[in-house]
């Protein structure tokens, strides 16, 4: 598919993405590409006919194209147009703005929601309005983006998106794709590289070093080389971004079937040890554990428990964060309750502290919502019960609506080596013989998600 896209494209080589601010784009005609029409939601193409007679741009962008490019299903539609949020709510009965900085119109059909963001003018005009008291672009002293309201045409457009794979648009008029960054040839060659200076576009947004190890992990492609070296040392601004929006990012990361690939480029990366300050000293060889697992022991139980998630999610099995932030933040746990066992508390009240100080230390960085972390600490407190209980008390266990999610969690650290006694065992066993009828049961990696509003995901900032 790749093979008949590219055949017909002269492009210009410039070494760095920035380099192509003046070039024209490559424009790929219809018989070059494999996009069809029939691919694209009916809703993207009614927003994108919509807008067209109403006569603005309007051209499919970011994951929708890149996806088809490659021959794989999006997971949702973007489209890039020359109307304004407001010009855009004009037009869509069912349209509303989110993000009062970082203004996007979401246009709903059903469930399906087409996001649909106007065309942004670059980095080097929001550079120049550094300091000034324009309300419509701001960066703080770090040159993070606060503000990101300046509007600009198609190519402004293209060089302010993160990667040169995320700024190709496909046109409806004439069915054509425009590529301003050599992003096709990037797609080609399997590469992320970041368009223009990746210190400065980091600095703009931490969250763009997350996107780049998403899609990294997804798509096994390899980071270009300026792309990946400032990493390393910018991971601590991901401390400056808003802890909800951390929370929506690491959820895209882990639960996309690519999780245990990407925990392994997030600890490679030194990332996890800013997202995950309970947990990061714990997976070190070296690291001063007060129980008698060792680093190596806890990553492996995130490989495992993030293998078990990205199964789940081959398998169109639902998956939910309880589960895996329970696991992410296990080692922390773990230890804490350690040190409260040998101060004198028992194991049940030791749980309990340990569970409330992870999450506690955790949500300043990360903010897990209280529906999710109430299901975590149930999950670890139930350990204890599932380590000890018997005959009446044990068939009791079997009846709380959480023992499902921390049978699955026993049995993912006897899978990870911990001796349990054979605990694991036990419980399947006494679930056939006491079988439970479960109406509405979370699980441990399904169902019971509330809906929830979506987020702008384009904002840098704290709104
Ligand atoms: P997917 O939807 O498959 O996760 P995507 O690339 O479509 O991948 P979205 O979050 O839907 O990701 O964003 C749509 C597009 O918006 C991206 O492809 C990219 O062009 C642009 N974009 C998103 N986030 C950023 C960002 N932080 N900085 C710059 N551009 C961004
Ligand atoms: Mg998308």
């Amino acid at each position: 598919m790749l093979k008949k896209l590219f055949k017909t494209i002269i492009s210009s080589k410039a070494a760095n993405a920035s380099d192509m601010a003046s070039v024209e784009p490559n424009i790929i005609s219809r018989d070059n590409h494999c996009i069809s029409r029939k691919q694209i939601s009916k809703s993207a193409l009614t927003v994108m006919y919509d807008l067209r007679k109403a006569g603005y741009e309007a051209y499919l962008v970011g994951g929708g194209v890149r996806d088809l490019l490659l021959g794989l299903a999006p997971k949702d539609f973007d489209v890039a147009t020359n109307a304004t949020p407001e010009q855009v709510l004009q037009h869509f009965r069912r349209a509303r703005i989110v993000g009062r900085r970082f203004k996007i119109a979401h246009v709903r059909f059903g469930r399906e929601i087409i996001e649909v963001t106007t065309f942004r003018a670059g980095h080097e005009q929001l550079e120049n309005k550094k300091g000034s008291n324009s309300n419509k672009s701001e960066t703080n002293d770090q040159g993070m983006l606060l503000r990101d309201n300046v509007y600009g045409n198609l190519r402004d457009d293209a060089l302010r998106r993160d990667f040169t794979i995320n700024a190709l648009y496909y046109s409806i008029d004439g069915f054509t794709v425009f590529d301003y960054v050599n992003g096709l040839d990037d797609l080609q060659n399997r590469l992320i590289r970041i368009i223009g200076d990746a210190n400065q576009r980091y600095a703009e947004d931490p969250v763009r070093m997350l996107r780049a190890i998403r899609f990294k992990a997804k798509f096994d492609f390899e980071l270009e080389q300026q792309t990946a070296a400032p990493m390393r040392s910018l991971g601590h601004l991901l401390n400056q971004v808003a802890p909800p929006r951390l929370f929506d990012e690491t959820v895209k990361i882990f639960l996309n079937g690519h999780g245990r690939q990407a925990f392994e480029l997030l600890v490679e990366y030194q990332l996890f040890d800013t997202l995950f300050p309970v947990t990061a000293p714990y997976l070190q060889s070296e690291g001063q554990q007060n129980s008698e697992n060792t680093g190596e022991h806890y990553y492996q139980l995130i490989c495992n428990a993030l293998n078990n998630t990205d199964q789940r999610v081959q398998d169109h099995k639902p998956v939910t964060p309880a589960f895996l932030f329970a696991a992410l933040l296990w080692p922390a746990v773990c230890e804490d309750a350690a040190i409260q066992l040998g101060s004198g508390s028992p194991k049940l009240r030791a749980l309990q502290i340990a569970g409330h100080n992870a999450v506690d230390g955790q949500i300043g960085t990360i903010a897990i919502p209280k529906r999710f972390s109430i299901a975590m600490r149930e999950i670890w407190t139930l350990q204890q019960r599932l380590e000890t209980a018997h005959g009446k008390r044990a068939i009791a266990v079997l009846q709380h609506p959480r023992f499902r999610a921390a049978y699955d969690f026993l049995l993912l650290r006897e899978q990870t080596g911990e001796s349990l006694d054979n605990r694991g065992e036990f419980w399947t066993q006494l679930q056939i013989e006491h079988p439970v009828e479960r109406q509405h049961t979370p699980r441990p990696e399904g169902g019971n998600r509330r809906r929830r509003r979506p987020r702008n995901k384009d904002k840098p900032a704290a709104e």
